[in-house]
């Protein structure tokens, strides 16, 4: 998804961008192989098993274990052909829970993260670790951007295992279907209380902040992508701007019933964006309700051909 997002930024003509289908990065001799062939000066390292809170809380010792070797091969193949720049992608949920403030980036080794999202938790957090442990080498410069909530066109709309956006669009699109047949199937399910809060950012606005930190060559060990918290959304909010797009708002008002916290993972996990807007002051982040709109044409343009 960000990938693709930076492709259509259309930056330097000599980026390369590769897929799972092209290397996979569970094996260190292809990766090798891989960085041997193409002989990149840096690095952005978006792949990542990755899933929502359902995935992330149903399979810890998966997303610790994968991620702690896609992540293993790729950076230490890249300390060994010497490439002295990566930029690696770590999120704003693997941040300790309960910390009750404002997150910054000094924030990030403070306490245990969620329970719910320990394993792809600590695997991230020993990601950043092994980059200052390369940093510590004279000339490498390894540093990480923490997103919040990342949605956007050709993200994965999988029903139960994606992020809440993608997951929401393709349930509401479901169920708008299943109104205008008048079948009582495919019920709206909008997971825990909807009073959660988070901060979105849209897949084109992380690739704009990634693109600026290659071209003007800006290193930042650690720096928080996230909207100003002015803009942070409760979930039954951002169910509301969804559904509104496939004209079944009141639905998400009288099916949204819970009253359950079980299923709401953080309640809040504000990550301020002061260091990135001291980087880039005029930075226009999209509006949810616009970044939704953009995202719902995209999945309505694609469907049934979207990752899901
Ligand atoms: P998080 O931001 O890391 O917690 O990850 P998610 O993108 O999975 O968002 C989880 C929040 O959205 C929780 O409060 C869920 O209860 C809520 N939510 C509501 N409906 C859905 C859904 O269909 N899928 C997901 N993943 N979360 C949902």
């Amino acid at each position: 998804m960000v990938g693709s997002a930076i492709r259509e930024l259309k930056p330097n003509p000599d980026w390369i961008y590769l897929t799972s289908k092209d290397c996979d990065l569970s094996d260190y001799q292809k990766v090798k192989d891989c960085f041997h062939e193409y002989k990149p000066d840096i690095i952005i390292h978006l792949a990542a098993n990755v899933g929502g809170l359902f995935k992330n809380a149903a399979h810890r010792l998966e997303m610790f274990n994968t991620n702690m070797i896609m992540n293993y091969n790729v950076l230490d193949n890249a300390y060994n052909a010497k490439i002295q720049r990566v930029i690696c992608c770590l999120s704003t949920c693997i941040f300790p829970d309960g910390l009750n403030r404002v997150l910054t980036e000094s924030d990030l080794h403070l306490g245990e993260p969620h329970s719910s999202n320990y394993g792809y938790a600590y695997a991230k957090r020993m990601m950043e670790v092994q980059c200052r442990l390369y940093n510590e080498t004279p000339g490498f410069h390894y540093q990480c951007i923490i997103p919040t909530n990342i949605y956007g066109p050709r993200d994965n709309f999988h029903l139960e295992n994606s992020h809440v956006i993608p997951g929401l669009i393709h349930k509401c699109y479901l169920r708008s279907l299943s109104l205008s047949s008048a079948s009582t199937s495919n019920e709206l399910v909008i997971m825990g209380t909807g009073l959660p809060r988070r901060q979105f950012i849209y897949s084109k606005d992380l690739a704009k902040i990634i693109v600026r930190l290659v071209e003007e060559n800006i290193y930042e060990p650690l720096l928080i992508c996230s909207c100003p918290e002015s803009e942070e959304t409760t979930i039954y909010q951002a169910a509301k701007w969804i559904a509104g797009q496939f004209g079944i708002e009141k639905v998400v008002a009288s099916e949204l019933k819970s009253q359950n916290t079980e299923n709401d993972g953080q309640q809040v996990k504000t990550a301020s964006p002061a260091r990135l807007l001291s980087l880039f002051p005029d930075f226009q982040f999209t509006q949810l309700e616009n970044g939704i709109q953009e995202t719902v044409q995209w999945f309505k343009n694609n469907y049934p051909n979207v990752r899901m």
